[in-house]
Formats: C-alpha cells, structure tokens, sequence
C-alpha cells in the first residue's frame, strides 16, 4: 500500500483515491467492485476483517420472493401473539430505548394495505434486477460461491397458515413474482428429507441460493485482483472536507478521496451519530434486527431446495459444502451475546420439519446484526446536504439478495450515469 508519511509521531496520510468505501460486508465489497468496473479507485476500509458482519453467517438465499415489506396488515396482531411466547420468531426486549420505539411506531403505521404494496413494488424492483445480475457477476469474476438457481420453497404444516398466505400469493404475482402450490403428500414423494404431515409447499423457481461467507471471499478476491486495495482492522470515525475532497479519520491514519460511501450495515446509526452526518436520519430510520444461524456439516440426505418453514419462520439452506438453520428477528439493541433460547429454537423448529434436522458436526453458531429501516428499503444514495458523500445501507434481511443491483446503483450514482432502476424510492430524504 502506498503511504505518505507527515511528521514522526503524526497521523498517517495515505495516498487520495477516487472513492472511499467504510464497510467491508456484501454491500460494501460489491458496490467497491462496481465503481473498480466504471474506472475508479478504490479503498475499502473495514473496522474487522472482511464480510465479519452479517454478510458471514447469514442463510444464503437470493429471494425475490421476500418483496413484500415485513410492515403487512395484520404483522402487529401476529407480533403481539409472538411477544406472549419467548421463543417465537419475533422478540422485543423489553426496554426503555425512545429510538427504538420511535422505530416501532412508524413501522406499525406502516402496517396498512396501502404501504405495503407501495414499498413491496420497491423492493420487487431492486431484488428482480439483482438476481437478473448475478448469474453474470458469479461467471465474470470466478465468484466460487455454491450459487445454484435452486428456487426456494415454503413449507406449510398448518393448513390455516397455508390458506392465510394466498393474499400474499396474490400481491407477489402482481408484482410479477412466480410461484407453484404443490400438494403435501405430492411434494413428499418427490422430497424424503421432510416429516410427514405437510399440508402444501409454495415454490419460487425464480430465487436461488450460495454461501455468503464465501461469496463476500470471492468479490474480495475480484476486487484485489482489479486493483482495488481493502484494509482490515481500519475503524473509521470521522470524516471532514477541507475543500480539497473527503478526509477520513480512521485508526490506521488518515485517508483522502473524492467522494466517501457508507456501507456499515447495522452500524450506520452510531457511525453517523460520530461523525454528525445524516444522524437524525438514520437513528430514526435503522435499527439493528439481530438474527441467528447454527451451521453444520451436510446431513447424508438435506433438502434438495432451500426451505423456509413457514409457521416457525426458520430458513434451512444446504450447500454442497455444509447445512445452516437461521432466522429470528430479536430487537435488543447492540447486545452481542448469543441468546440459547433461540438457538436451541431453530433446532427444535427442524425437528419438527426435517427428518434429518441438524448435519453430524456442528461448526458454528453465530448471530448478526441486520441493518433494518421501518419502511424494509435500503438506503442507497447520497448523503442529505453532501455532495461527495453516499450511503449503501438498510438492506435489512435481504441484502445478499439485493447485492449486485445495490452496487449498479452505487456506481451509477457516482459515476453520474442513467442508473439500472429508478433509485428515487431508496434515497435518504424520505425519511428527512
Ligand atoms: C440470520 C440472518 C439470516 C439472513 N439471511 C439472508 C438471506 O438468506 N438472504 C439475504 O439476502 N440476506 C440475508 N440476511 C441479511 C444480510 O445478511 C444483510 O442484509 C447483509 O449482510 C447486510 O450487508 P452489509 O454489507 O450492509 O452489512 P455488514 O455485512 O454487517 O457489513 C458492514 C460492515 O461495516 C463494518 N463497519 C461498521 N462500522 C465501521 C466503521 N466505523 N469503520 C469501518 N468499518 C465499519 C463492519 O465491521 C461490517 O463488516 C440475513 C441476516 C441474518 C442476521
């Protein structure tokens, strides 16, 4: 890495680059390789090690069919249900936290029918071009990733639940998003991994499914290998303009480029209430949705395709290399410890479903911070009030699948070309 040294004993000053990326998770790294590909230099600073986020442990699938917002007519009736049982898939610790409960408040007036086709028809467009991108991103940077087109498919055991989940069919085929209903006994004979007892299964053909950990290792190879430099163990902490460009404060020196982008996922409340840019923005806008998986080594016969088990909302992905269960959304704040209560109930939603529910070696149980907006929309463009600055954040449970679309974006945006979607519902000012 090329340095330029001031005085013994002064900060660091690092040779000025084009762009100024803060976050190495999926976000960060692709939007990096993006702005690589439109001829731009590229940094990327990272506080831990590349990917140590939620982009590590997290299920893996491409899900166009998640468009629809979790802001629904009739989500808080189910989360008031789930608040009485501790370990269901929605827990809010109960706390004093006036930014949190701000947060729950607009994400409950956004429970209405209105809202949530609106932002559902968003989130459609960004998921549909990502997935459209990524077959091509995987074959042109040799991403080795365990990507397969295997769709997912949503198991019910309940048939109520089943019958419950046909207004939701019906808002994703408006949306252009396709689906199958296979009876239960039908999809049992075709799938031996599950228990008996499924009432019917609806398959996506249209999502897919590859391990993140090493989808983040791969856009970190193609990045190097362009030219891009990352450094880890890079915290950032302030950014200044001294009317040469953006001077960015961080805890190997201090670093100099054109234009910054944000990509800090679930940090960028704190990371913005530091650096007192766009902070009443994202305070009141993102809250950390802390998640869990376990992963495994591969059982002798997973599931063929991804599952999401329906009633108890956990996420079954099988890669040739090993079996993950994840899942839950716990609202608690930055608290970084691993609650075993929801460990164990992702293993004891698998028994229910699975046959084989856990593989014969566990290797990891992990959990992450989801960067969640009440609205369930990144946040993708500038800064409010800064030219040079750019956020890439909010995407929530879904920002694998959002990827590569989120990078076009990005590098659309700073590059000042016509960018692949409409990027007016994703920009910051809605929520000023
Ligand atoms: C259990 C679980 C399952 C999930 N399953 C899926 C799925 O199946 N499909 C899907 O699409 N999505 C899924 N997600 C969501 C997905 O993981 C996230 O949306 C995505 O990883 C967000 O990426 P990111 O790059 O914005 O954030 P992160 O990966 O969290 O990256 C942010 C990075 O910024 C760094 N950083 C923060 N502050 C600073 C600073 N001051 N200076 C320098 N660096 C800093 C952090 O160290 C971190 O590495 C899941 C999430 C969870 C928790």
């Amino acid at each position: 890495m090329h340095k330029e040294s001031a005085e013994p004993g002064a900060a660091q000053v690092h040779r000025s680059v084009d762009v100024l990326v803060v976050g190495g998770g999926v976000i960060g790294l692709a939007s990096a390789l993006a702005l690589v590909g439109t001829g731009r230099s590229v940094r990327v600073l990272e506080a831990g090690t590349v990917g140590c986020g939620a982009s590590h442990g997290n299920c893996g699938t491409i899900t166009p069919s998640h468009a629809l917002p979790l802001a629904a007519p009739g989500t808080i009736a189910r989360a008031l249900r789930w608040m009485l049982t501790p370990d269901a898939p929605l827990y809010i610790r109960p706390r004093l936290d006036p930014a949190l409960w701000a947060w729950l408040l607009r994400f409950t007036a956004r429970c209405n029918r209105r809202d949530w086709l609106q932002a559902g028809a968003s989130k459609a467009a960004i998921l549909q071009a990502s997935r459209a991108l990524l077959p091509e991103w995987v074959s042109r940077y040799q991403l080795d990733c365990e990507f397969a087109e295997s769709g997912t498919d949503h198991v019910f055991r309940d048939p109520d639940a089943l019958a419950g989940f046909e207004q939701e069919l019906h808002a994703l085929h408006e949306l252009g998003i396709a689906f199958e209903l296979i009876d239960g006994n039908e999809y049992h004979r075709g799938e031996p991994a599950l228990r008996e007892g499924v009432a019917g299964v609806v398959r996506f053909p249209g999502d897919a499914r590859l391990r993140p950990d090493r989808y983040v290792a791969g856009l970190a190879r193609a990045l190097r290998d362009a030219g891009g430099v990352i450094v880890e163990h890079c915290e950032v902490h302030a950014v200044s303009n001294d009317g040469d460009g953006q001077r960015v404060h961080a805890s190997q020196g201090e670093f100099r480029a054109r234009d910054v982008l944000f990509a800090t996922g679930a940090w960028s409340p704190r990371l913005a209430d530091s650096l007192r840019l766009a902070a009443p923005v994202l305070r009141r806008a993102m809250q950390p949705g802390k998640g869990y998986s376990i992963t495994y080594d591969r059982p002798s016969s997973p599931p063929r395709h991804p599952l999401v088990l329906h009633e108890r909302s956990v996420c079954v992905t099988a890669w040739p290399s090993g079996f993950r269960l994840g899942s839950t959304m716990e609202f608690s704040g930055y608290d970084d410890s691993l609650n075993r209560r929801r460990l164990d109930a992702l293993e004891r939603a698998a028994r229910e479903y699975l046959c084989e529910p856990v593989g014969p070696v566990k290797r990891e149980e992990w959990f992450g911070w989801r960067p969640m907006t009440f609205d369930d929309l990144p946040i993708i463009g500038r800064v409010p009030g800064h030219r040079n600055l750019w956020l890439a954040t909010g995407h929530g449970m879904l920002g694998v699948s959002m990827s590569t679309a989120t990078a076009q974006l990005v590098a659309d945006s700073i590059a000042g070309r016509a960018p692949l979607i409409d990027p007016a519902p994703y920009h910051a000012e809605r929520f000023a």
